[in-house]
């Protein structure tokens, strides 16, 4: 199935700091077995906020100061010198992401008071000096990448260390980049047809929300149409998915089969899916015994099911943590 697959490029916006450039503030880079591994199948956007900025490497740390006990005026300060750095970061937080206007999804480093989406410190105020922390929250470029693309996959490179994080974010950014090439009605039905399993697995009900407007009942302009689609589609894989709705996904899967596979192999798969689901093993296992009973019995509506293989299956390197 792989070698004839396609797979469209993701772009895909990540901190520079994460495998690409020393830019830390302490001279470092992160490492990353997934970015390194999902590198050749990307177009990635890549960028240092604080070396955009105009800040040096090395430099002394930088962090989010709140004004206000309700945290609605942020600065970005930096203690050490006294700067203020928030409008020139603000200025430039904008004309960035007013510039991307073509981007699948976002890897962002996590807790860095810049790039950070989740969990970034923020302190009290007088320059920020104390420190005490106030509360957490997102970063200056990080909070607003949320703000503006909360329809696309978000994660920082922490989160990316769970299997089940990573691999739904995969497969969100690559249907993300396959639904680009979506250009008229008759291939929307197609792209829903053959996402059908995916879909299911993250959100039944969307799925048929998603089903309902691909059938366009009402003849609407194709523009409109998407415009739902796509919104409804972010819905879906705004959470990963659960591993329940997978295993259902298999079982169902398993029926298209009916006469065609012993007692044996019936029992292996079973027992394949049980250690899926005690977190014995990744995902990719199942999904590679399903497709070699799709390729011996050559089933047609599962061969098509994007489910079986929603991206390079190379890219999830070994590392990552499986997560029930
Ligand atoms: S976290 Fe962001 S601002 Fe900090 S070094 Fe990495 S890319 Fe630059």
């Amino acid at each position: 199935m792989e070698v004839m697959h396609r797979f469209p490029k993701p772009v895909v916006y990540i901190s520079k700091c994460i495998t690409f450039a020393a830019v830390r503030y302490d001279g470092g880079m992160v490492p990353s077995a997934f970015v390194d591994a999902l590198k050749p199948f990307i177009t990635p956007i890549i960028h240092c906020p604080e070396v955009e900025i105009g800040l040096p490497v090395p430099r002394k740390p930088i962090r989010v100061a709140a004004d206000d006990i309700k945290m609605t005026k942020l600065r970005l300060i930096q203690p050490d010198s006294g700067a203020d750095l928030t409008d020139k970061m603000k200025k430039w937080v904008k004309q960035t992401l007013d510039d991307m206007k073509e981007v699948d999804g976002f890897i962002l480093k996590s807790r860095s008071p810049s790039s950070g989406a989740y969990d970034v410190r923020i302190y009290p105020s007088k320059g920020g000096k104390s420190t005490a922390l106030t509360n957490r929250g997102a970063g200056f470029f990080g909070g607003e990448v949320i703000r503006r693309f909360i329809d696309k996959p978000i994660e920082d490179d922490d989160r990316l260390n769970d299997e089940k994080i990573a691999d739904s974010f995969l497969k969100g950014i690559f249907t993300n980049a396959a639904f680009r090439k979506v250009k008229n009605a008759k291939a929307l039905v197609k792209f829903q047809e053959i996402n059908e399993l995916l879909f299911m697995s993250f959100n039944r009900k969307y799925m048929r929300i998603l089903g309902d407007i691909a059938a366009n009942v009402l003849k609407r302009p194709f523009d409109e149409v998407k415009k739902e689609y796509t919104a409804n589609m972010a819905l879906l894989f705004s959470k990963p998915y659960r591993v329940s709705s997978v295993i259902n996904i298999f079982r169902h899967a398993l029926g298209y089969f009916p006469g065609n596979l012993s007692m044996k192999d019936k029992k292996c798969f079973f027992d394949v899916l049980n250690k899926y689901r005690s977190g014995g093993i990744n995902i990719s296992v199942p999904t590679s015994l399903m497709k070699s009973y799709v390729l011996r019995f050559d089933e047609k509506y599962l061969k098509e099911q994007t489910f079986f293989l929603p991206y390079p299956g190379s890219i999830m390197p070994n590392h990552v943590k499986n997560s029930k």
